[in-house]
C-alpha cells in the first residue's frame, strides 16, 4: 500500500496482515494525528489528539527547524564518533552554558550518548570507580533505565517481578511524597530517613535521584531536601547523580533548566539528560564534574560509543536547544504551567473527594485521584487512591475528548501532565475544561452507585 499521496507522511510503502488495521502517526506541535486504515475498511480515517503526556517532542511534534537541521546534517555527513566533528563541541558547550559554575578549578565535562539509559549506565560506572565500589542509594519508586545495572537500582521495575527488597550493595529510600507523608513535617521526616540510611553505610556512597519522580507520580522533594542529601553524600566523599532524563531542558520553568536549580547548594557531581534533547531523535548526554570524571580516565578502560554524539544527533540536540531559547520555552512552561496548575487546583477545591492533590512545577504536573465516595470523610490521611477512577478518567479523556494523558504513581492514581513545552493557554483551557466535565460525570456515577470500577479501559 503506498501512502505517497498523503501530506506529512513520507513515501511510506507498507504491507499489513489481513486482519490488523494500519496506523500511521504524524504530528504538529502539541497534536498527534493518527491515520488508520484496514483491509476491510480501506478508506483512511484521521483522528487528531491533544498530547498532554509526551515530554520527548519538547519543542513540538515535527518542529520544522529541528527537522531541517537533521536533514541538512544527513546530507552533509554522518559517521562514527571517532571522527571529530565540530557539532560535538558546539553541543557540549551549549549544554555546559546551562549548568551552574563550579568552585575553584573545577569545570563540567560532557559525554554524548544515545539514550537516557546509556547516560545513566555510564554515570553509575563513573560513580562506581570514583567511590571504589561504594553502595548505591536509590528511591523505592525510581526508574533509571533498561540496562541490567540500571534495573538493579530501579525498584519501580524490580517490584514488577516481585523483588521487594534492595539488591546487594544497594539501599532504597522511600521517595519523598509530601501529600502522602506520614508526618506533618515532610522535610524533617524524609531528611531523617536519608540520615538513617547514610549512617548505616560505611564506604562512600552514590546517590542516584530523579528530582520529581515521574513514574512515582510527580513527587517534588520538600524544601531544602536536595541540599541536605547532596551535602550528606558529599561529606562522605560520595557521588551525587541527578537523573534529569525526563525533567531537564527547561520543563521546570524559568531559570530552571535543571530540576536541581530549585535549590541553592544542590549541584550534583553528574547530571544526565535524555528524552527532550533530540525531540524524538536519539541523543542524550552525561555532564560530570571534571574532578569526578578525571578519576575515571585512570581506570584503564576507555569508554567508546560508536553512535554517541554522531554529527546528525548533535545537530538535532543543537537545534532543540536553539528552539528552546528562540521560543522562550522555559518561560512558556512557567506561564502555561502556572495557569494549568491554577485550573486544576480550582477543580481540586470544587471536587476534593475526587481530586486529592495537584502538584508540580512548570509543565510537570501531577493530579492525584482518590477513591473516596462522595459522602465519606477523607480523614485521616492518606485517603484511598482512586486507581480505577484514574483509569476511567484517562480512558474517557482519550475516547470522548481526544486527549492523550498518562497514569503514574505508586498506586497508579496520578495523572501526569508533561506535554511538549509548546503547550499553550488554549490547550490548557481545553484540557482542564474537559477534565472538569469528566470529574463531574464521575461524581454523579459514584453518587448513583453506577461507577463500574472495571469499566475504565487502560489508555494506550
Ligand atoms: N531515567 C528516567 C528518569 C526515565 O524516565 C527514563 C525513561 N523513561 C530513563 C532514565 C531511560 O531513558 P531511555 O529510555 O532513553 O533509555
Amino acid at each position: 500500500l503506498a501512502f505517497a499521496a498523503l501530506p506529512c507522511i513520507l513515501r511510506l510503502s507498507v504491507s499489513y496482515s489481513n486482519t490488523s488495521p494500519l496506523t500511521v502517526l504524524s504530528g504538529s506541535s502539541c497534536y498527534l494525528h493518527s491515520y488508520e486504515s484496514s483491509p476491510s475498511s480501506p478508506s483512511i480515517s484521521v483522528t487528531t489528539y491533544l498530547d498532554t503526556r509526551n515530554n520527548v517532542p519538547s519543542v513540538g511534534h515535527s518542529n520544522p527547524n529541528v527537522n531541517a537541521a537533521i536533514s541538512a546534517q544527513v546530507y552533509a555527513i554522518n559517521t562514527n564518533t571517532r571522527y571529530l566533528h565540530p557539532n560535538i563541541n558546539s553541543l557540549a558547550s551549549k549544554l555546559i552554558a546551562t549548568l551552574p559554575p563550579l568552585d575553584g578549578n573545577d569545570s563540567w565535562v560532557v559525554t554524548l550518548t544515545n539514550s537516557g539509559s546509556e547516560s545513566n549506565d555510564l554515570a553509575l560506572r563513573i560513580a562506581n570507580w570514583y567511590t571504589s565500589g561504594g553502595p548505591v542509594i536509590t528511591y523505592d519508586m525510581s526508574y533509571h533505565g533498561h540496562t541490567s545495572a540500571l534495573i538493579s537500582v530501579s525498584p519501580y521495575k524490580l517490584k514488577q517481578i516481585g523483588e521487594t527488597s534492595p539488591r546487594p550493595n544497594t539501599y532504597w529510600l522511600k521517595h519523598p511524597n509530601v501529600y502522602r507523608c506520614p508526618s506533618s513535617s515532610p522535610s524533617t521526616h524524609y531528611k531523617a530517613e536519608f540520615d538513617e540510611v547514610l549512617s548505616s553505610i560505611k564506604s562512600p556512597p552514590t546517590l542516584i535521584y530523579e528530582i520529581g519522580m515521574s513514574v512515582g507520580g510527580v513527587c517534588l522533594p520538600p524544601p531544602t531536601y536536595l541540599a541536605h542529601v547532596t551535602d550528606g553524600v558529599r561529606a562522605r566523599k560520595g557521588c551525587v547523580i541527578y537523573d534529569c532524563v525526563q525533567t531537564g531542558c527547561g520543563r521546570f520553568g524559568e531559570n530552571k533548566w535543571w530540576g536541581f536549580e530549585r535549590e541553592d547548594g544542590a549541584v550534583p557531581d553528574i547530571v544526565t539528560v535524555g528524552k527532550p534533547l533530540g525531540n524524538g531523535h536519539p541523543i542524550s548526554a552525561l555532564c560530570a564534574k571534571k574532578s569526578v570524571i578525571r578519576n575515571f580516565d585512570t581506570c584503564g578502560m576507555e569508554y567508546f560509543n560508536t553512535f554517541g554524539g554522531n554529527p546528525v544527533s548533535c545537530a538535532a540536540g543543537l537545534a532543540v536547544m536553539e528552539e528552546v531559547d528562540r521560543m522562550r520555552l522555559p518561560q512558556n512552561a512557567e506561564a502555561v504551567g502556572s495557569y494549568l496548575m491554577s485550573r486544576f487546583q480550582a477543580i481540586c477545591s470544587d471536587f476534593p473527594t475526587i481530586v486529592g492533590d495537584v502538584r508540580g512545577v512548570g509543565l510537570f504536573i501531577g493530579v492525584e485521584i482518590l477513591a473516596t465516595p462522595q459522602t465519606q470523610q477523607t480523614s485521616p490521611l492518606p485517603p484511598p487512591p482512586g486507581t480505577a477512577e484514574t483509569s476511567w478518567l484517562c480512558s474517557k479523556l482519550k475516547d470522548e475528548y481526544r486527549i492523550l494523558s498518562t497514569i503514574d504513581g505508586e498506586h497508579d492514581n496520578v495523572i501526569v501532565v508533561k506535554p511538549p513545552l509548546t503547550f499553550g493557554v488554549e490547550e490548557a483551557t481545553y484540557f482542564t475544561s474537559c477534565f472538569r466535565e469528566l470529574v463531574k460525570k464521575l461524581l454523579s456515577l459514584k453518587a448513583s452507585s453506577n461507577f463500574d470500577a472495571s469499566g475504565g479501559k487502560t489508555p494506550t
